[in-house]
């Protein structure tokens, strides 16, 4: 997480003030405030006709070589449901039409320092999956026959998904 020292306005050194219930680096120069806001993400919940979810083997840290849902952050002015079905095709290589909100999730994190997950099911997906830049490993599993997945983000959606899906 970025921790500023200077303001990046006007270059001032930053004091910490109370500013609308929390301490906040203020600039006594110009009046900026350094507001945190979480880092908005999607993470892809899409299963092919068997009823099988797709999962990738994350190739970069932090998680590598741990099963994840496909996924990444959100990019300007992008929807969740556009920024999900851009991260499908990415990793897996599979095309997906986006269809409803499986639920959001906001996480502590420690490079980022909060990170907001939104669950996006999918209802038409494409293609046979290959790993892409970001991936070691794509596959689809049995919804009963999960690998472990620590993201706890991950794990609490694929779980929601799970009781929708059911049900
Ligand atoms: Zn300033």
């Amino acid at each position: 997480m970025i921790i500023f020292q200077y303001c990046p306005l006007c270059a001032r050194s930053l004091t910490t003030k109370r500013v609308e219930r929390r301490d906040r680096l203020t600039c006594i120069s110009c009046g900026w405030i350094n507001y945190k806001n979480p880092l908005p993400a999607a993470a892809c919940l899409a299963v092919n006709k068997q009823k099988e979810i797709l999962l990738v083997k994350r190739g970069i840290e932090p998680y590598k070589g741990e099963w994840s849902l496909p996924g990444g952050f959100m990019e300007m002015n992008e929807s969740p449901e556009k920024a999900a079905e851009r991260e499908l095709k990415e990793e897996t290589g599979i095309k997906g039409v986006a269809s409803d909100i499986v639920g959001v999730i906001v996480h502590p994190s420690k490079i980022y320092g909060s990170i907001l997950v939104v669950g996006v099911m999918f209802k038409v997906i494409k293609g046979t999956p290959r790993p892409g830049s970001d991936a070691m490993e794509t596959a689809f599993y049995g919804l009963n026959d999960l690998p472990p997945i620590p993201i706890r983000t991950h794990s609490e959606l694929l779980k929601r998904f799970v009781e929708q899906f059911k049900s």
